[in-house]
């Protein structure tokens, strides 16, 4: 993956279902019969590969969902109505780029990244989070949002939920408000969204 390449080992938030690799993807209950066709074929296309990029982790490999037109496509339409009207779609390095940016050009609205240390150029907000092992930073421009705009934060994957918190309190420094964080995937085990519990957070996949 290309955001593994740009960071040293143990910079990624990477965790994963320990002790299940192999195991199945499973869909959540009471979806919708349209919800239940999507959340079906976005986990028939989402692969496991085990111990990669270390031993023990599970990494969620979403490069099959990416490469097939028509899922994406499905997948990008339903990232864009989870949240209502909003001024900016966020989109967290790297993965979350590949989603965000197409999630904004089809609500109209503009695309802001959220990006490692050191990627941005001008003055920036810098949030510290915690890894696995360490601290990693993200970055946004200061001047990136409007006073009160209303801004969706998307990214592929959450998982303990400290790289979106990070990325909501970058917005709200920058005078900006979440609407709402959007993620393709969720591996609830981690309960990420015990660190957003004020915020609106939807998957479109919970495992
Ligand atoms: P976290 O901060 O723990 O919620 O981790 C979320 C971030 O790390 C997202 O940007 C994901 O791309 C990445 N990530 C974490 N765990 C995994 C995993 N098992 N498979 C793929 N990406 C992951």
């Amino acid at each position: 993956m290309a955001d593994q390449a740009e960071a040293p080992a143990g910079e990624r938030p990477l965790v994963g279902d320990q002790g299940s690799a192999g195991s199945r993807t499973t869909v959540s209950a009471g979806a919708s019969a349209a919800d239940t066709d999507l959340t079906r074929l976005i986990a028939s296309r989402i692969r496991d590969i085990p111990d990669y990029p270390q031993p023990g982790v599970v990494f969620k490999d979403i490069t099959p969902l990416l490469a097939d037109g028509e899922a994406f496509n499905s997948v990008i339409n339903a990232l864009a109505t989870l949240h209502g009207p909003v001024d900016k779609v966020a989109g967290i390095e790297a993965r979350g780029f590949i989603l965000a940016a197409p999630v904004a050009s089809r609500l109209g609205a503009g695309f802001i990244p959220i990006r490692k240390k050191g990627k941005l150029p001008g003055a920036t907000y810098a949030q510290d989070y915690q890894l696995e092992y360490g601290i990693a930073t993200i970055e946004v421009l200061t001047d990136a949002f409007d006073p009160a705009d209303r801004v969706l934060v998307i990214d592929d994957v959450l998982a303990t939920g400290g790289t979106a918190r990070a990325t909501a309190d970058l917005v709200h420094r920058a005078g900006a408000e979440v609407a709402g964080i959007a993620v393709l995937l969720e591996l609830s085990f981690l309960n990420g969204r015990a660190k957003l519990a004020d915020l609106p957070v939807s998957a479109l996949l919970t495992i």
